[in-house]
């Protein structure tokens, strides 16, 4: 028999169209705003049951009063112990990573939807942990306790830090909040990847500090390096450090100083010598491209320009001229190792602008390695959205 909704346990109840949930049982957790029938009373962050117009249960979810995702599932049945469902998901998340993560002590343990932890980030940097929330239920004085109470339990961190990001706040019409430890005193460790010694402040730097989702890539990277290596839009220098054992020069490229001098102390630590340059990668791409410089392994990882569907376009348009400029300075037998880590841009739209560089360069490139991001921030197949990073590596001839 079908649960009817007055059989919740209580919970609120959320009405949703035909297509939301059609969405549902297609196995995706979201459903939008625009097909929400009716939500009578239901409090910001609340745990709601979900039905459909007759009235069918099709499970749990967290609520948002604010955001066009207006729920995020994260179970199919009653819940009526939201806090042994956290923490038995918080554990999931952990073991998974037992499984699947190798040769780091940095990693991202709860990756949001495809961990059924919806809107919840945590990633791992040796002894700190970095959390983020990104909903109104994440938010809750209650699911914050036990987040935080799990997460010392099971990993015995030195601190907790969480990382703010206004305007996911903004958009969830939450009250401002700074970045702060929850747990603990210390804000800085030192982490590694793959052999490779990097710094890291708890309360500094973009995303939660690194980007940990480049991890595997950085490894597969270094196979193909060697001879003279660029390494553009290097932030902390995650790739440059990797290529330099391979390489006989190494240079950064990034725009932030603050990314710059963290590479610099970073090399220092691993014992490298990188050159890191501060400018804008178009510029200087444009004036090494056309004075003649070149290199024999570039890598390219530039910020989400897609960070809409409606900027595809001009995105696209940014990849080619990045991959163009690269092109034209590889010697032949070189390699490129080009990423887009915009959801917008699918893995076969990202392919064929880059295809398109070669063709007006009149090069030819061979994929030695089509990859994505890595395991720790898994890739849910019904959730399209929880993947987004490609990273090719490739010939050029
Ligand atoms: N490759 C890095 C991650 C790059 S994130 C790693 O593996 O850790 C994107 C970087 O691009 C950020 O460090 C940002 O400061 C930088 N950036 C953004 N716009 C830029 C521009 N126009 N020119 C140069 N760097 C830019």
């Amino acid at each position: 028999m079908p649960k009817k909704s007055t059989d919740l346990h209580g919970l609120p109840v959320v009405k949703v169209s035909r297509r939301g949930a059609n969405r549902l049982k297609d196995g995706h957790v979201w459903v939008y705003r625009s097909d929400i029938v009716a939500a009578d009373g239901v409090a910001p962050g609340a745990m709601v049951g979900v039905v459909d117009e007759r009235e069918k249960f099709l499970g749990t979810a967290l609520y948002s009063s604010a955001s066009q995702i207006a729920i995020r599932m994260i179970a199919k049945e009653a819940v009526n112990d939201l806090d042994s469902l956290l923490r038995k998901r918080l554990q999931e998340a952990i073991a998974y990573r037992d499984q699947v993560v190798r040769d780091t002590d940095a990693y991202r343990i709860v990756f949001s939807e495809a961990d059924f932890l919806p809107g919840l980030i945590v990633d791992r940097y040796n002894d700190l942990l970095s959390l983020q929330v990104l909903t109104q239920a994440m938010d809750t004085d209650s699911i914050r306790r036990v987040i935080i109470s799990e997460l010392s339990e099971r990993l015995k961190p030195a601190a907790i830090a969480e990382r703010v990001d206004p305007r996911v706040r903004e958009l969830e019409r939450l009250p401002a909040r700074s970045s702060s430890l929850l747990h603990g005193e210390k804000t800085s460790t030192v982490f590694s990847m793959n052999g490779v010694r990097f710094h890291h402040e708890a309360l500094e730097g973009q995303k939660t500090g690194a980007f940990l989702d480049q991890r595997e890539n950085y490894a597969a990277a270094a196979q193909y390096a060697r001879g003279e290596a660029l390494d553009v839009f290097c932030y902390h220098g995650g790739f440059a450090l990797h290529l330099a054992p391979h390489c006989a020069k190494v240079t950064g490229v990034d725009s932030s100083r603050p990314a710059l001098e963290v590479a610099d102390r970073n090399a220092a630590l691993n014992g490298r010598e990188i050159e890191w340059i501060e400018a804008n990668a178009f510029d200087l791409l444009r004036d090494y491209a056309s004075a003649g410089q070149r290199y024999d392994t570039i890598v390219l990882d530039p910020p989400a320009f897609a960070k809409s569907k409606s900027n595809l376009e001009t995105a696209l348009r940014g990849y080619k001229e990045l991959n163009l400029r690269a092109l034209k300075m590889l010697r032949p037998g070189g390699i490129l190792v080009t990423c887009s880590c915009s959801y917008h841009v699918s893995t076969g739209e990202f392919i064929e602008v880059v295809a398109q560089a070669a063709r007006d360069m009149h090069r030819n490139l061979r994929i030695l390695e089509n990859r994505t991001q890595a395991k720790d921030h898994p890739i849910l197949l019904t959730v399209p959205e929880t993947g987004y990073l490609k990273c090719l590596a490739l010939a050029v001839s």
